[in-house]
């Protein structure tokens, strides 16, 4: 599985860059997780949108979903210019927000499915599991599997106990870091860097990738920060383009 940052920042992207979103891709699969304002433009560094089989969203905050809107032009523009490319195409998002779940369909061109965390969600090579998260809106994380390994991307939350459990067993946790240590982020549904590393090291996950960073200080700081709580766990901090293939 390759992971790729498409982007990172915490509410709004700065200038070049992105907010959430992640491409994972694995035996031609290329899948679309979150879709944030400047993801439709990034995400061409790496692969042309009509490659993108999927897009599943994690919750309906704007810098998870803001360029949705851009990929429905996309997907209606292609069926006048290219009509013998035009394959269905699925975002998949949950329902306990009926406004933003229908938001994420779109004409003919675009169709919304729900999932929800009673049952795993397969897409080509992927197994999706779900899980809620603490977050002033419905949210959830999600283990993202394939037949060699798995990931864990904590979506937006707070720290929760249950999330580590989840996320057991994981090659990579992709987590949000919204504030540095000593900043109570619990409040905001967010995590500071110092429970992104206590929440990596219960879940006893090799690897940390810090993400949905904030607009402030300096990042390096929170790798630092995270390690703090996690010392055996090798911690990294998101980047455009950051990538892994594990
Ligand atoms: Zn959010
Ligand atoms: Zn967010």
């Amino acid at each position: 599985m390759k992971v790729t940052v498409v982007g990172y920042w915490h509410a709004y992207p700065e200038k070049e860059s992105a907010t959430s979103g992640y491409l994972i891709e694995e035996d031609g699969y290329s899948i679309l997780v979150d879709c944030g304002s400047g993801v439709i433009s990034q995400v061409q560094r790496y692969v042309a949108l009509e490659d993108i089989d999927a897009i599943v969203i994690s919750h309906y905050h704007q810098d998870h979903i803001a360029d949705v809107g851009a990929f429905h032009y996309f997907r209606l523009l292609q069926k006048y210019t290219n009509p013998s490319s035009v394959k269905p195409f699925t975002i998949y998002g949950h329902r306990d927000d009926e406004e933003g779940f229908q938001r994420l369909s779109y004409k003919d061109v675009v169709t919304a499915i729900p999932y929800s965390s009673h049952a795993p969600l397969v897409i080509g090579p992927f197994t999706f599991t779900f899980y809620p998260t603490i977050h002033p809106v419905p949210c959830y994380a999600m283990k993202i599997a394939t037949k060699n390994t798995s990931i864990f991307y904590t979506a937006d939350t707070s720290f929760s106990p249950s999330l580590a459990e989840a996320a057991f067993g994981s090659s990579l946790m992709i987590a949000e870091c919204s504030m540095y240590k000593g900043q109570d982020a619990t409040p905001a549904g967010h995590m500071n860097s110092s429970d992104a590393g206590r929440l990596a090291h219960m879940a006893k996950v090799p690897q940390l990738l810090l993400t949905h960073l904030p607009h402030f200080g300096n990042h390096q700081k929170l790798i630092k920060e995270a390690k703090e709580e996690c010392l055996d766990v090798k911690v990294d901090i998101a980047t455009s383009g950051w990538s892994i293939t594990l």
